[in-house]
């Protein structure tokens, strides 16, 4: 008989999805635990509501997204008068792929946002696309490795390691298991269970063999079975591992192995 996997997607915007959570909860039956990443004041206040209604399976962040980091300066106070109430900061970091925001108003966005994380002692979520080697500079200067969780990850077999010698964690979505995903598989194989995390960015990025279709929580799975075959490790191991994790950094505990 199989046995029940629980999985936890640290990473699933619900409250950007536009479909009821209650449907997308409900699907999601061995997803026994989910993050909520605010992008902004108003997302991140409809995170923490969202996890105040379902207090036992949802945990929220709140930070600004690079793309809108040229609000850093007005949305600050409103972010900061959040954080009690949070499981981590963010997302924040770096997109210098899409540049929707000047990039040196990214920077102050994250620097500040790092400097929060620090002073109030959490975790940072951290979004990073075409920036590997800015963000890297600024986790290593600021000393926040091993209490940042580099969310869709998709860094190749180098910046893997660099990254991994920060002590950073990885959460691994749905390019891990797309045909065109070798580059993050090669980075993934380097990566220890111990250290990955999984997530859908959901309504984004859906795994095969969903991909292009909204995405959502109960499909994290998909992102499991292919670490799972990277590694060579049944996907329970995978389940049970990244859970695991993800408790670590999201509730503090300390690791179970
Ligand atoms: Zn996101």
């Amino acid at each position: 008989m199989a046995i029940r996997m629980s999985w936890f997607d640290t990473h699933c915007h619900l409250q950007l999805d536009g479909r009821p959570p209650a449907e997308l909860l409900a699907r999601a039956d061995s997803v026994d635990w989910l993050v909520v990443p605010g992008i902004d004041k108003e997302s991140s206040r409809a995170a923490i509501e969202l996890a105040a209604a379902y207090p036992d399976r949802l945990v929220a962040t709140a930070g600004l997204h690079p793309h809108e980091a040229d609000q850093w300066q007005k949305q600050r106070d409103d972010i900061v008068s959040m954080i009690s109430r949070v499981a981590a900061v963010g997302e924040t970091g770096l997109d210098f792929y899409r540049n929707l925001a000047d990039p040196l108003a990214q920077e102050s966005s994250f620097v500040g946002q790092i400097r929060l994380a620090l002073e109030h002692e959490k975790p940072i979520v951290v979004h990073c696309r075409d920036a590997f080697s800015r963000v890297y500079e600024l986790i290593s200067e600021h000393q926040v490795g091993p209490s940042t969780v580099l969310h869709c990850w998709t860094g190749g077999p180098r910046w893997t390691r660099r990254f991994l010698d920060l002590g950073c964690w990885f959460s691994f979505a749905g390019p891990v298991a797309f045909e065109t995903g070798e580059t993050v598989r090669l980075g993934a194989e380097l990566v220890p269970p111990t250290r990955a995390l999984v997530e859908t960015d959901t309504p984004y990025l859906a795994p095969p063999p969903h991909k292009g279709e909204p995405n959502e929580p109960a499909w994290v799975e998909f992102v499991g079975a292919a670490l799972a075959e990277v590694w060579s490790i049944p996907v329970e191991k995978v389940a049970e591992q990244t859970t695991a994790n993800a408790r670590a950094i999201f509730f503090a505990e300390s690791p179970s192995r």
